[in-house]
């Protein structure tokens, strides 16, 4: 992507809409900004998944105004960024929604200004139209609506009701505990008690949180609900169309927090997929790939003879990728393959195939049984098998191949650790208050070394899925109950297995 856009320049501030919160609403120029600043101010309402675009190195600084012992005011902000910008970094602004509506945008834009700093303002998808979207209220409707308003809670005293109180569709924002009072300046004016009225606490997130009612009652129902901030809330004729248009709140896995283990970089797009389902993907990996303790020196031995394999199978991704790392590390390249290619899955397939490799075999079970149940016509006498996988793996493939009488060589690929700091970060989460409703296991490994980070009372009442037998067994082994198998034994799998669970629970 970035060949297309332009990087964020040194010395200049951009003012970055978020959007709403869900973090796949943010614009291309928001996102590209993002990943190529060197200082991020974010606040508690920008989506904490965009900071995961950032560059490693970039400084993230949290400019809240939630977290007491963080207070920054809004001059100490503008401050900040005139500093930065000045240090000679490039600066990323972001702000919730959009900057320039009840953001403070034009504030901080008129301080950078002053100091003559340059700057970009990029728009976001305000909570408004992100919200209207997410619950299924249109603003503004041809048979109902025909005027819109933004208005602020803060300064219910100083708005001139009489005027503004009349337009169709009204949107609060900032007004849950002003709003007892704003609906008795809207009754005062003459909108009628039935009108219809609504309230959203973080939309457009999967902990999205809604409550409908009429101009006289939502108030109570809001107290009733102890709801609390950031919410907005809507008022109109329009907040009916919600028992036809709400589409979030009815997906599938609406809600559900979900922990996903596998290592960082390789959960993301299952994270994306499971977004658009409605859950609350959390990725925090319990293991990290490094290189094998003998540092490839077989698998570099292996690489330098590799015309004389007749097979080589590989038994994940990463075995492919480190494979391929080291053969391009080597003086050779994919003209050293001569042997015929078997792989354990469809995603370690899938792996060889972007390398332009066709795979000769390929099991109906995703399993190393059902490997060697693929390979049981081959005769495999004599013939000469490389191996490059994980230093931590079964038993079972190797030996059952050298029982048919092929020549086996393991050859480490790679292993699976502890990440650093990961144990305290998970405990947090799993003894916090937005506890997961489901962990997803994706391999023996991950689940090992979840129980041995957190131990496995810390997953009571957590519901787990597996993606297949051994890692389910492992699972067990551990002390864990599986609440759901996936069959195939790949992300697909595990996606339906969770799928058909929630449906049935
Ligand atoms: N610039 C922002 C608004 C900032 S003011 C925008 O364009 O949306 C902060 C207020 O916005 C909150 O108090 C709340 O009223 C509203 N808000 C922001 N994000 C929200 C969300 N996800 N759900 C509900 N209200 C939200």
């Amino acid at each position: 992507m970035s060949a297309l856009f332009a990087a964020a320049e040194p010395g200049k501030v951009y003012l970055v809409g978020a959007g709403p919160g869900d973090p796949d609403l943010i614009t291309l120029r928001g996102l590209e900004l993002i990943r190529t600043a060197d200082v991020i101010l974010y606040d508690n309402l920008a989506s904490p998944g965009l900071l995961a675009h950032a560059r490693p190195e970039a400084q993230k600084l949290y400019v809240g105004k939630k977290r007491a012992l963080h207070f920054l005011r809004q001059p100490d902000i503008n401050r900040l960024l005139v500093k930065k910008a000045q240090q000679g970094l490039a600066v990323v602004r972001l702000k919730g929604g959009d900057p320039y509506i009840f953001g403070r945008g034009g504030e901080e834009a008129e301080a950078l200004v002053e100091a003559g700093i340059e700057f970009e303002v990029v728009p976001g998808v305000t909570s408004a139209s992100g919200a209207a979207a997410y619950v299924g209220v249109p603003l503004t409707h041809r048979s109902k609506t025909s005027a819109v308003t933004f208005v602020t809670g803060h300064e219910a005293d100083h708005i001139d009701w009489n005027r503004l109180g009349h337009t169709e569709t009204l949107v609060i924002f900032m007004g849950l505990t002003a709003f007892g009072s704003i609906a008795k300046r809207l009754l005062a004016v003459g909108r009628a008690p039935e009108t219809p009225a609504m309230a959203v606490r973080w939309a457009t997130f999967p902990r999205q949180q809604t409550i409908v009612g009429r101009l006289d009652d939502l108030a109570q129902k809001i107290v009733d609900a102890e709801m609390k901030p950031p919410a907005l809330i809507v008022v109109g004729e329009v907040v009916e169309f919600r028992d036809r248009l709400d589409w979030f709140e009815r997906l599938p896995l609406f809600g559900r927090r979900i922990l996903i283990t596998r290592p960082e970089g390789q959960s993301a797009s299952f994270a994306a997929r499971l977004r658009r389902l409605g859950a609350d993907p959390v990725e925090l990996p319990t293991i990290e790939i490094q290189p094998p303790a003998d540092a490839y020196a077989a698998l570099d031995a292996a690489i330098a003879r590799l015309e004389s394999y007749d097979w080589l199978i590989f038994t994940s991704q990463n075995g492919v990728d480190r494979f391929m790392e080291r053969l391009d590390a080597s003086s050779r390249d994919l003209r050293a393959i001569r042997g015929r290619l078997a792989a354990i899955g469809p995603a370690t397939a899938e792996r060889l195939h972007e390398l332009h490799l066709k795979v000769d075999v390929l099991p109906k079970r995703f399993v190393a049984e059902g490997l060697l149940d693929a390979l049981a016509g081959e005769d495999l006498t004599g013939k000469k098998i490389l191996i490059p996988r994980a230093t931590q793996a079964r038993d079972v493939l190797p030996k059952e191949l050298i029982a048919r009488g092929a020549d086996v060589e393991v050859a480490p690929a790679y292993q699976t650790v502890e990440p650093e700091g990961a144990a305290e970060e998970l405990k947090n989460f799993l003894h916090g208050d937005d506890r997961p409703d489901w962990v997803v296991c994706t391999s023996s490994s991950t689940v090992t070394n979840l129980v041995r980070m957190v131990g496995a009372e810390a997953l009571a009442g957590v519901r787990i899925c597996s993606i297949g037998p051994i890692t389910s067994a492992t699972a067990r082994d551990n002390g864990l109950t599986v609440a759901a198998e996936a069959d195939p034994h790949t992300m697909e799998g595990v996606l339906a297995a969770l799928l058909a669970a929630v449906e049935r629970s």
